[in-house]
């Protein structure tokens, strides 16, 4: 996601960085270069205007300080601006309880795809959430609606044989009531494009719903006719929030980076690939953070521990800081990562990694690793420094390995060793390189 205008920024801030002085000519060059790079990235360029006009004057108004690179201290000031933009004033959905959110889009944007997403997302946060098939004129879209709703184990609730959509929702309504449901998200028909008839049923559904959300799910992909699409639909309707669906696959980022301003709505969660789990909420600094190449280490950790139970991994701090961690704890972790799914995703979170598709994480590898650690002695996994020449044999032996994979292996995990004792000993924490401030 957005890897052509991560690729593009990422080399102006190299140039930027070697300055040892701003001056207005290349402040106004960097500025060129990043007016170029939205624009190309499809961003709306009443957006480009404003956020150029913004970077620039604070740049220029901006005392150089000392401690600080000038090329870093742009960048912040870039960054800031970006952040301003796509910030939401809009924070998550209505604190109303029942909820009834309808959802609409056109035919194709990942609508019935994003219903389930929510509905997931819903009930991993405790609520007692429910899906209404209210697409009448697609019999495909209930069924798949059911399956994806039985796969997340969420009830669903479909129109009978012949029911209009009135008495159906309506229906709908009250029994998601006698259920107790406190999420209901109403799943409504598409089109393949914006029409009168859409639109007109769009209205009876929420005339009759009465919802306090109506989210508008917008394919990334459609760039700025994504941002007219939005509009439009806004006429008709009070949307109330944005969900950008399929935006692993969008390299751009226009939409994105235009919707706020052009219509004013939020963008409250985005759509992150096929997977019912691939969702989640829209966080402007995540988003810049990572366009920037500072990597999204809060969508990581977010991530990891959604995935790692609590106690192992106070357990696991708690060694690191009495620098006890072993390779006992070593096997345990690398097990965990392993069950986290594809690493390179993951790791694309990173800074200083490189994106999806551009990292070969091999898993054969990490199978011999674990086969090392096995055939070592508790004893030697506690405290590797005893494993001599002796052991390593044996040890080789054992795993179907050799000793030169042996030690390089013990190499690794004692710089990995080191790095943990420099962390736990660091009082201030991680930092980003340039935010001294
Ligand atoms: P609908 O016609 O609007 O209900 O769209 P669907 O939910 O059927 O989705 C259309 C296609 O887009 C399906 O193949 C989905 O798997 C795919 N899709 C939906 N959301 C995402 C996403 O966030 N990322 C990716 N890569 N694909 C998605």
């Amino acid at each position: 996601m957005l890897e052509l205008l991560q690729q593009k920024l990422q080399s102006l801030f190299k140039n930027l960085r070697g300055y040892g002085k701003l001056s207005e000519e290349n402040i106004s060059g960097a500025i060129r270069e990043i007016r170029l790079a939205l624009l190309a990235a499809d961003v709306h360029y009443q957006v480009v205007r404003d956020i150029c006009e913004e970077v620039k004057q604070k740049a220029l108004g901006t005392k150089v300080l000392e401690s600080i690179r000038p090329g870093d201290q742009f960048i912040k000031i870039f960054h800031d601006a970006l952040i301003e933009y796509l910030a939401s004033e809009k924070q998550g959905l209505s604190t109303e309880r029942p909820l009834r959110i309808l959802l609409c889009g056109l035919n194709g944007s990942g609508k019935t795809t994003t219903a389930a997403k929510l509905a997931l997302w819903c009930k991993k946060n405790k609520e007692r959430v429910g899906l209404v098939a209210a697409d009448l004129t697609r019999p495909a879209a209930r069924e798949q609606l059911t399956k994806l709703a039985s796969q997340i184990d969420v009830p669903v609730y479909a129109p009978e044989k012949e029911e209009k959509i009135e008495a159906f929702l309506s229906r709908a309504l009250e029994q998601t009531k006698q259920d107790r449901l406190s999420v209901v998200i109403y799943d409504t028909a598409g089109r393949l494009d914006l029409d009168e008839e859409l639109l007109k049923e769009l209205q009876l559904a929420y005339s009759v719903v009465l919802p306090q959300e109506v989210l508008l799910v917008i394919d990334s992909a459609t760039g700025q006719k994504g941002v007219d699409i939005v509009k439009a639909f806004l006429e008709k309707i009070p949307v109330s929030g944005l969900i950008l669906s399929k935006f692993d696959g969008d390299a751009r980022g226009g939409a994105a980076f235009s919707v706020k301003k052009v219509t004013g709505l939020s963008v409250l969660f985005l759509g992150t690939g096929e997977k019912v789990e691939a969702f989640e909420p829209f966080r402007a600094e995540r988003l810049v953070d990572r366009l920037f190449g500072f990597g999204d280490i809060v969508s990581f950790v977010e991530k990891v521990e959604a995935q790692i139970k609590e106690e192992s991994l106070a357990e696991i701090e708690k060694k690191i800081r009495s620098k006890q961690f072993g390779l006992d704890d070593f096997l345990v972790q690398m097990r965990m990562l392993k069950k986290l799914g594809p690493l390179d995703q993951l790791l694309s979170y990173l800074p200083g990694f490189p994106g999806k598709g551009q990292i070969e994480i091999d898993d054969k590898k990490l199978k011999r690793i674990e086969a090392i650690v096995l055939s070592m002695t508790p004893e030697e996994r506690k405290n590797p420094d005893i494993i001599n020449g002796k052991r390593k044999l044996r040890i080789a032996k054992g795993s179907g390995t050799t000793v030169p994979e042996i030690n390089e292996f013990l190499r690794r995990f004692d710089s990995v060793r080191k790095l943990i004792k420099k962390f736990s000993a660091s009082k201030e924490g991680f930092k980003f390189p340039f935010f001294k401030n």
